[in-house]
């Protein structure tokens, strides 16, 4: 009978449910069925407070007309076409856009864009991009890639050889010759710091150590999120980001930023690279690239490496692209996605809420288990004591109760994230922590 469930009991056997506790999930089921602005609708018609922008990509918020519409024009007018040999105006078009926006200061912006399907195939887009610019500047043997422990760029090969997750790094095989930087936590000197913490800008120094280990010959790049999302909000230490730059330039080294949740003004300004004031050489975006709405990713290229590969024999610079790279429709998605960040500000809005946000945030210090608050533009970490004798189900618990009680939050381990989208008002600010709050003094 699964295969004639009604449309609104569907059987929930055959999606095999990605980054999921399947068989927990499919025990007690959470849909969301309808979204609108700030709010989803759970299928027992109960309104969510979206506290997490969906996936943090949700920026402009739920059901924006203007996206739908252009979505729905493009689909009318040219649903596909390749983008091998082939072009159409409209990926040309939101790539201009996009170029005048990019990450980085005037005269200086990584206004070269290439486009993916999603934030993994962007960040193996950027350390491909990065090899065959080595390569084509005479510089072959640097083939070494330099991930940072912790860090979670996608799930391509290449995204989990970098990224710093045990548990992707236990079961599947890894590039050759990536390594990893210490990560950049630290509670006993940084716990509850409102903005950029003030201790760990020396634990860049960490990338001399690995070109003292392999020879800067070897590297071709670094990889960092300026602040890491999914492994717990991890704000970079004032100073961390100008002296990893630093190092890098020095030794030859291409910086790339995962901004794929930093990306369209999560953190008050366009994007971390604007935010913190530098510039990596390759910058990875994707979900709110389009709001979240269709799937998308884009990576941005300073001149320098773009021209570089523009250099050598005629024929493909470099071999590499997706059948969707610059669809039609996502592009549509963009354009109109864009349109709404600029005429509402939204790109630079969480910049003046950043500090109510980490008032009230801050605020649940003191609460029975909560061992650190970390807060940075519209981004929230909250740290709970770990249960000894089950780890993670402390914040699960949270998670859960909240939903019952109309939040959405993400949690990760025993650590609450809080991104909602970026029209969230003052007194949905409020609601937040005061719903979070009571979760977690229920969950001590
Ligand atoms: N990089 C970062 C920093 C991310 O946060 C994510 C997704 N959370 C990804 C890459 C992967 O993006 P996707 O899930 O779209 O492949």
């Amino acid at each position: 009978m699964t295969g004639h469930a009604p449309r609104n009991a569907p059987s929930l056997d055959a999606f095999w449910m990605p980054f999921t506790a399947n068989r927990q999930f499919k025990a007690a089921p959470r849909l969301l069925v309808s979204a609108e602005g700030m709010h989803y609708r759970a299928d027992d018609g109960r309104t969510v407070l979206d506290g997490t922008a969906g996936l943090w990509c949700v920026n402009a918020g739920h059901g924006r007309q203007g996206i739908a519409a252009a979505v729905e024009r493009q689909l009318g007018t040219l649903d596909f076409a390749p983008t091998f040999q082939m072009g159409h105006p409209i990926a040309f078009e939101f790539a201009e856009r996009l170029a005048a926006i990019a990450p980085g200061p005037d005269g200086g912006k990584l206004d070269r864009v290439f486009f993916t399907g999603s934030g993994s195939e962007s960040v193996d887009t950027a350390l491909k991009i990065a090899l065959a610019y080595q390569r084509a500047i005479g510089q072959g043997t640097r083939t070494r890639l330099i991930g940072r422990e912790r860090g979670y760029h996608g799930v391509g090969f290449g995204g989990i050889s970098v990224g710093g997750i045990l548990a992707n790094r236990r079961v599947f095989p890894q590039l050759p010759g990536t390594d990893h930087l210490r990560h950049t936590h630290d509670p006993a000197r940084n716990a509850f710091t409102k903005g950029q913490p003030a201790h760990g800008m020396e634990l860049a120094d960490d990338l001399e150590r690995l070109v003292a280990l392999h020879g800067a010959e070897t590297i071709a790049a670094c990889i960092v999120e300026p602040v890491a999302g999914s492994t717990g909000v991890l704000i970079p230490p004032t100073g961390y980001l100008e002296r990893l730059r630093e190092i890098c330039t020095r030794h030859g080294i291409l910086l790339i930023f995962d901004e794929v949740i930093t990306g369209f003004g999560r953190l008050g300004a366009p994007f971390a690279t604007d935010f913190f004031g530098v510039t990596p050489d390759l910058v990875t975006t994707a979900k709110g690239l389009t709001n979240g709405t269709i799937p998308m990713g884009a990576v941005f290229a300073s001149r320098a490496v773009h021209d570089a590969l523009m250099q050598g024999p005629d024929g493909i610079e470099l071999f590499h692209g997706y059948t969707y790279s610059g669809h039609p429709v996502a592009c549509a998605a963009g354009l109109a996605t864009l349109d709404i960040y600029g005429q509402e500000g939204l790109l630079t809005r969480a910049a003046d809420l950043s500090e109510d946000w980490a008032a009230a945030f801050h605020d649940l210090r003191g609460r029975k288990g909560v061992t650190d608050i970390r807060t940075l533009g519209l981004i929230a970490g909250i740290e709970l004591a770990s249960r000894p004798d089950a780890p993670g189900k402390r914040a699960y618990d949270v998670f859960v109760d909240c939903f019952a009680r109309g939040l959405l939050i993400r949690v990760t381990g025993d650590i609450i994230a809080l991104s909602p989208p970026l029209i969230v008002t003052r007194d949905q600010i409020g609601e937040m922590a005061e719903t979070l709050g009571a979760a977690i003094d229920r969950a001590a």
